[in-house]
């Protein structure tokens, strides 16, 4: 292309978390590291998210204040700050307004569709007024941002450097949309004289649905996983939402996330009793041993210590599990989780924990340094989920060895390979059905496995660490992306 520039193509990040700042899941992970690898890609993204109270003070303490302004929203006309700090190559941006974000926590509030709106407000107008942040794709993730892609399209247009922004809207998970009472559309948002925006933020129930907006203006949706693209067409996990992916379905891709591959190395981890690697993975014995007297579960290098991390809630496929526990126990399996949540699902696998002695523990706790020890010590990985948009724990499960069961949906269907015994291929084992039974049996397929072939099963959990789950195989996709949408700009 005779016009075409050559320069590092400019993303901003739109998050409302990102580690090592603030994380309550999967986003944090994805906006604390996706952003260095774009960069590693030839990228030169930066990061905005909003100046909590919670952002560990060493951090706070950090930040240069660059700029102020005043963001009009509705009737009123709110401060701005804009703090600076670069971190491990990345610029983050916080926009600081005490009012909204200096309160305990991130979510949860009364208030949370004025705080987000603000927030989305806020990037289009630093965007604006700030030439540092001047980018060519603005990239927003999950409701909390979504507004941004509909409020750069409808009050930014007259800017040249808004003008020239395209727009890529993340679904991490469509459960939560930041639906509001249609009040909002007059008195936070400034739209209700506007036709074309109310009637896309509208969702047919009555109420405004933030991540619908993001559905209908941004250029390009994508989703962390393929499997989860195609799902999301679907009245089952839609949500509601699932005949405007399929109206977009053509800019609708799922790209599988990746996982920090040097926090999560059994070679070199710290936080775990003995280092190993796929030639040494004799030594991931002495992990298994010491987790089951950290946890108080028989010794026993002979029973398949099966493990759950993650948040108690129905989404995981809890019921599946607490129907198939007795069976599970009577097979001879330990059980240990590691999860906080719904308070029915705490106290189901509180009692199992005291009723089945020193075969199964639960620890309801957010524990880091204990969930390094149970991906290390932990045969299997037990994740029935009813819907997962993309999943980590089953990546960090296999590169420590330790071998996944998984519902096929979302990225479990996408990450884990189903053990084929005619061949040997396979990073874990997979069923199809919400059914504890069809569960069950493959759990103790996989046990099977297990207690007779260990060639087998060490073949297998190799064949997981090997598997490169790296964000530079994402960063690689995503940059496609970003140029597809700017092919004036070359690489
Ligand atoms: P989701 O984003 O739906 O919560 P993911 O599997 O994508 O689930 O990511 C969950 C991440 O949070 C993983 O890194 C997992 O190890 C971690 N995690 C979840 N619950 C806990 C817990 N109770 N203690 C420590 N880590 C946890």
């Amino acid at each position: 292309m005779s016009d075409q520039v050559t320069r590092k193509i400019k993303i901003l990040f739109a998050a409302t978390e990102a580690v090592p700042f603030v994380k309550t899941g999967g986003l944090g992970d994805v906006a604390g590291s996706l952003p260095r690898s774009l960069n590693a890609a030839g990228a030169e993204c930066s990061v905005i998210l909003p100046k909590y109270a919670s952002i560990p003070e060493e951090y706070q303490e950090k930040m240069t204040h660059i700029a102020d302004f005043y963001v009009p929203l509705a009737w009123r006309s709110v401060y701005c700050g804009i703090e600076k700090l670069t971190y491990q190559g990345v610029d983050f941006y916080f926009v600081d307004n005490e009012a909204y974000f200096k309160r305990d926590g991130i979510y949860g509030y009364y208030d949370d569709g004025e705080r987000f709106a603000f927030f989305s407000k806020a990037i289009c107008e630093a965007i604006e007024k700030l030439p540092e942040l001047q980018c060519d794709v603005l990239h927003c993730n999950d409701w909390q941002t979504a507004l941004a892609t509909v409020f750069l399209r409808e009050f930014y247009q007259g800017s040249e450097a808004c003008r020239h922004v395209k727009t890529v809207f993340t679904v991490h998970n469509v459960k939560f949309q930041g639906q509001y009472n249609d009040k909002v559309l007059e008195d936070v948002l400034g739209l209700a004289d506007n036709p074309t925006a109310s009637s896309q933020l509208y969702n047919g129930y009555g109420t405004i649905d933030y991540m619908k907006g993001a559905l209908c203006y941004s250029d390009v949706i994508t989703t962390v996983s393929p499997s989860y693209a195609n799902e999301l067409q679907m009245p089952f996990y839609g949500e509601g939402l699932d005949d405007i992916f399929r109206r977009r379905s053509l800019q609708l891709r799922g790209i599988l996330n990746g996982i920090d591959t040097d926090l999560w190395n059994p070679a070199t981890d710290k936080l775990i009793e003995s280092n190993y690697d796929e030639d040494s993975l004799d030594r991931k014995a002495q992990d298994k041993a010491a987790l089951q007297r950290e946890l108080g579960l028989a010794e026993d290098p002979a029973r398949p210590l099966i493990v759950m991390i993650g948040r108690l809630t129905n989404q995981k496929g809890l019921g599946l599990v607490r129907y198939a526990m007795n069976h599970l126990m009577e097979r001879g399996t330990q059980v240990a989780i590691l999860g906080t949540g719904d308070k029915d699902q705490e106290d189901a696998f509180k009692y199992f924990d005291w009723t089945y002695g020193d075969q199964m523990v639960a620890r309801i706790a957010f524990d880091n340094a204990l969930s390094h020890r149970m991906y290390a010590g932990g045969d299997i990985l037990l994740m029935p989920s009813e819907f997962e948009p993309c999943g980590l724990s089953q990546m960090i499960a296999m590169r420590y060895g330790t071998l996944p069961v998984v519902r096929e949906t979302g990225g479990l269907q996408d990450s884990v390979v189903a053990y084929n015994k005619y061949t040997g291929e396979g990073t874990g084992f997979r069923f199809t059905n919400m059914n504890a039974d069809e569960m069950a049996n493959c759990v103790l397929d996989a046990c099977e496995v297990f207690w007779t072939d260990k060639d087998a099963w060490i073949k297998l959990q190799r064949q997981a660490m090997e598997t490169d789950f790296s964000w530079s195989r994402a960063a690689g996709t995503y940059m496609d992306m970003y140029h597809s949408l700017h092919p004036e700009i070359g690489r």
